[in-house]
This record gives C-alpha cells, sequence and structure tokens, in this order.
C-alpha cells in the first residue's frame, strides 16, 4: 500500500537515497530542499519537493501543509536533515555548537512534533531519525555534533514511549562512514584513519543506510521501537 512519506534534506546524500528506496516502492514521497530551484533528482524519482529550512518553525508548517494537500498526513517520517561544525571543543565557538543543536535536534523536535498529531489520529505511524555512530562513540573535533546526535537517542526512546500505545513507532538508525558531501571534506589521512578502524573495512553506500530506513518503516520492522541500528559496518560495536 502507499504511503505518504516525508524526508527532509532529502535533495542529496543519505536523505536522496531515502526518497529514492521508498519512491522505488511505490510510496508518495515528499523530500525538502532549502534553496534554490528544486532538486532535479525529485523530479526524476516523482517526488514531490518541498522547501524547508528545519531551524525555521513557520517553513516546517508550510512544508507540512504543502505535503499534506498533495500526498495526505505524513506516515512515514525521516529525520535526515543534519549538518556538522567541527572544531576542537577549545576552539568551539557558542554558535558552533548552538547551530549544529539547532539543525540537529531542534530540527527533529520540531518535524517530529508536526508529524505526531497526525499519526496518534490515524493510529499509526512510522518515525525515523538519522544519528551518528559518532553519538555513541564520540569523536575529537566533534563534541558538538556527537551531543546532537546522542540527544536523538533519548528523544526517539522518549516518543517511542509516550506514541506506541497509539501504533507509532520511533526509531534510530546510526550510520558510520557513509560516501556524501559530508565525508568528502576529509582528507586521504584522516579517510584511512576512519576505515582502518572499520570491521568490513570500507565506508558505505547512501543506499545501504536507506536500505535500514525502509526497513524499519516496513510492516516487518511493526514490532520495532525505540532502537538503534547501525549501519557502520561494525565500527560502533558494543555501544
Ligand atoms: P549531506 O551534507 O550530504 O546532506 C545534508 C542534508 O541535510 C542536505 O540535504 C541539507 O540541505 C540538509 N540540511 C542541512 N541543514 C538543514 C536545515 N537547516 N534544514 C533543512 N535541511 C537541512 O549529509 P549526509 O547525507 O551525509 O547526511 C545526512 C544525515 O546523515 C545527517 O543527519 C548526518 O548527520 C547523518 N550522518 C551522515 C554520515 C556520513 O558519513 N555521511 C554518518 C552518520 C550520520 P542543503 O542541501 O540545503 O544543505
Amino acid at each position: 500500500m502507499s504511503r505518504s512519506v516525508l524526508v527532509t534534506g532529502g535533495n542529496r546524500g543519505i536523505g536522496l537515497a531515502v526518497a529514492h528506496a521508498f519512491a522505488e516502492a511505490g510510496d508518495r514521497v515528499a523530500l525538502t530542499y532549502r534553496t534554490g530551484e528544486p532538486p532535479q533528482a525529485a523530479t526524476r524519482l516523482g517526488c514531490l519537493a518541498v522547501t524547508c529550512d528545519v531551524t525555521d518553525a513557520d517553513q516546517v508548517e508550510r512544508a507540512y501543509k504543502e505535503v499534506e494537500a498533495a500526498h495526505g498526513p505524513v506516515e512515514v517520517l525521516v529525520a535526515n536533515a543534519g549538518i556538522t561544525r567541527d572544531r576542537l571543543l577549545m576552539r568551539m565557538a557558542d554558535q558552533d555548537f548552538a547551530e549544529v543543536l539547532d539543525t540537529n535536534v531542534m530540527g527533529v523536535f520540531r518535524v517530529v512534533k508536526r508529524a505526531a498529531g497526525e499519526m496518534v489520529e490515524a493510529r499509526r505511524g512510522r518515525i525515523v531519525l538519522i544519528s551518528s555512530v559518532v553519538g555513541l562513540l564520540g569523536a575529537a573535533g566533534q563534541a558538538n555534533y556527537a551531543a546532537s546526535k546522542a540527544g536523538l537517542v533519548g528523544f526517539a526512546r522518549s516518543v517511542a514511549r509516550e506514541l506506541g500505545s497509539r501504533g507509532v513507532t520511533c526509531n534510530v538508525v546510526a550510520p558510520g562512514f557513509v560516501e556524501t558531501d559530508m565525508t568528502k571534506a576529509l582528507n586521504d589521512k584522516q579517510r584511512a584513519a576512519m576505515l582502518s578502524k572499520v570491521p568490513l573495512g570500507r565506508s558505505a553506500q547512501a543506499a545501504e543506510v536507506a536500505a535500514a530506513v525502509r526497513f524499519l518503516a516496513s510492516e516487518d520492522a511493526a514490532y520495532i521501537s525505540g532502537a538503534v541500528l547501525p549501519v557502520d559496518g561494525g565500527l560502533g560495536m558494543g555501544h
């Protein structure tokens, strides 16, 4: 059965791969982008592209209205939009910390809160948050990012407890090293150091993360809620 799916930050990277995976399965997919023209990939995949900066509550509201008018209430929400502002702790400005928290945690809070009402009413819904192995392991230079991604675990588990009795699940996917623009910024030395710690010895393709997201939103995952599913080649094992 076709569902109304919303993916934040769906114009590139992991979000685009997630949108692709749901569209391929026949769902009605909306993805968000922040500026400029709607991403060409959205047209190619038959997805609805809506503008939305998750740090802006009005834009979140407008995006939901647009999605609801076109596809009906959101039944599957993938909160994927995220940023990094890497700096060692002693050089990290308040703004570096605040911006990351505002996008990665408050942004997730805004979109999940807006989706929850309709899901509770429908007595069904799937929420998947994109965290990171870094939220569990920590990483030098990423205290802000790690705090934000760890925060999502507590947030998801609270939402899972609040909404579980209404048939709504809330889960977290924690990717490791995925080939996207976010990781292109790493130099060869950083890349090699990171990969040397991954038991599978390679990075992930965005589609491999998308497959895990799709699983958690599927009927097969109906009894999974409050879980953290690592997609990290074994990097975070034991955490
Ligand atoms: P990219 O940098 O390639 O894409 C980030 C996406 O988030 C873009 O679509 C971007 O939009 C969007 N975005 C950023 N800020 C906002 C905002 N304020 N409002 C709306 N959209 C926003 O990153 P990835 O695809 O690699 O990452 C996707 C998610 O996966 C992130 O949450 C990231 O933390 C997480 N992750 C990534 C890993 C990796 O190795 N790549 C590993 C673990 C987790 P725009 O194009 O407008 O900038």
